[in-house]
């Protein structure tokens, strides 16, 4: 008898895969962090792919932010959209057609189905549920179609999707690396989408198919995926493929312990790079979160501040809590400011001509404060708005003559709500803001005074809506989100 040759364990291959949906995600640099330190750590490969098959949901620029700032932070990978790889092409809107051939595998085998309903029988079907009182899901309707039934629908013209054949009963399970087993009953399990009436994949069906022929190792990706995981099991094991191993990462909390937010923290990193937070800090400090990193004996110890090459040295998987770390902005600005005091003079000085003091935003800023200006020392009295972290208006400048200071909050609120929504131009700002102020029936001149107090804190300025999108979409609404934080703290207080 001969020996087995021992097989060499499969090299490591892990990915991030965000969608470009808005602006980048600090929890997207979270689980990039996590997922190069594992890659590095084992000698393996870090993938990048965007999975833009949501077309609803797409925005154009927001590849670009998520390379960005991802290379600002130094998490490249080796292999992706702008880099190549053997694997690719990593944009999932270039892999349609690979799509639509692998699921042919599931129709053939029995494991998928054509659905021919329309949404307004679905929407029937969900409004009975409801009022009985049962959770909406698919009613399997279209599960066993007779070749006759198809043939009809196919004269018809119907449109159809198709879904996964979840079987009727039993359960799936899978071992998570940081929870163990975790199983879900078929009941719970819904008849998932898998390819749309308009020929794309939903996320269930591309993510699986890419993992499995980008040959990834291991999925490293945040909790709230759990709930997919049983849908990506029976994929997998429908296609007979290997499952990888699995680990849900716990998610950011806002200080109250509520999945992270925009409306309680600044989520974007294009905040954090325009804000003149340090990559290293920001690294640093999400390297905190998990508790992969030794743990600290006291409270603001050094032995919180690492570097990069430390966490490939010293960050443990298995070390990792489950309990939801906190993304407390407080410590990340003592961490920054270590940061900062630690760099020399020059490359301090560095720091600030590349963020807060650059060319570029310079160069922005002064035709806006040109044709107001009798001195050049008068750039300061105009300008100072642009080179505050906070400015705290009274409610003696923000709040107009008629309103009251709920109504006035209210208004500020769907301020912020209009500007996050509306692509962050004057052409599209302006006539967007009008309207609003026509909806609530707040004149021209209360609105724009409200927005601009709230902005650069005075009642005059540089014209506001090009000095906003020089100040960056970003901070302009974290500018919005603290004055409505901070009125509403006072409020409280007086209360
Ligand atoms: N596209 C998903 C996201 O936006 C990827 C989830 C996963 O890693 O499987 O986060």
């Amino acid at each position: 008898m001969t020996n087995p040759t021992p097989t060499s364990p499969a090299p490591i291959r892990v990915r991030i895969a965000p969608s470009p949906t808005g602006d980048p995600h600090v929890g997207t640099a979270y689980i990039g962090l996590l997922n190069y330190i594992y890659a590095k750590q084992r000698g393996g490969q870090f993938v990048l792919r965007i999975e833009d098959t949501d077309q609803t949901r797409f925005v154009a620029t927001s590849e670009q932010m998520i390379f960005d700032s991802l290379r600002w932070l130094g998490l490249t990978w080796d292999e992706g959209p702008d880099v190549g790889g053997p694997y690719g092409p990593y944009r999932q809107s270039e892999r349609t057609e690979i799509y639509r051939e692998y699921v042919k595998i599931l129709l053939a085998n029995g494991t998928a189905y054509r659905s021919y309903e329309t949404p307004e029988e679905l929407e029937a079907v969900r409004k009975a549920q409801l009022a009985a009182k049962l959770p909406p899901r698919y009613n399997g309707a279209h599960r066993e179609l007779t070749p006759e039934q198809i043939a009809a629908y196919e004269a018809e013209g119907r449109a159809y999707v198709i879904r996964l054949k979840v079987p009727a009963e039993g359960e799936t399970s899978f071992s998570d690396e940081l929870r163990g087993e975790i199983s879900f009953s078929h009941n719970n399990v819904d008849d998932q989408v898998l390819i749309k009436s308009d020929g794309y994949p939903t996320y269930h069906l591309a993510n699986v198919v890419d993992d499995h022929l980008m040959h990834i190792t291991d999925v490293i990706r945040a909790e709230e995926w759990i709930s997919s995981t049983p849908k990506h099991i029976l994929l997998y094991k429908a296609f007979g493929w290997d499952v990888p191993r699995f680990w849900h990462m716990p998610l950011l909390r806002n200080l109250d312990k509520s999945k992270i937010s925009k409306r309680k923290n600044p989520v974007s990193l294009i905040y954090y790079r325009e804000s003149g937070f340090l990559p290293p800090a920001l690294l640093n400090f999400l390297g905190l979160m998990g508790g992969g990193m030794p743990a600290p004996t006291e409270k603001n110890d050094t032995a919180e501040i690492f570097t990069l090459e430390k966490m490939l040295a010293g960050f443990r998987f298995d070390k990792i809590s489950l309990g939801g770390p906190v993304f407390d902005l407080t410590k990340l600005k003592w961490l920054n400011g270590e940061y900062l005091r630690a760099l020399s003079p020059e490359a301090f000085f560095e720091a600030m001509r590349q963020t807060v003091f650059s060319d570029r935003y310079l160069q922005a800023i002064a035709p806006l404060v040109q044709t107001r200006i009798e001195t050049l020392a008068q750039f300061g009295d105009l300008a100072d708005f642009f080179f505050k972290d906070d400015v705290v208006p009274d409610q003696a400048v923000f709040l107009p003559k008629k309103r009251t200071l709920e109504e006035t909050l209210a208004f500020a609120a769907e301020l912020l709500t209009v500007i996050e929504a509306t692509p962050f131009t004057v052409e599209d700002l302006e006539p967007a803001l009008k309207q609003l102020g026509i909806d609530k029936e707040w004149s021209v001149k209360e609105n724009f005074t409200l927005l601009r107090t709230v902005v650069t804190g005075k009642t005059a300025s540089p014209p506001l809506l090009e000095s906003m999108i020089v100040f960056g979409k970003a901070r302009t609404l974290d500018r919005l989100r603290r004055f409505l934080d901070t009125q509403k703290k006072l409020a409280n207080q007086k209360r």
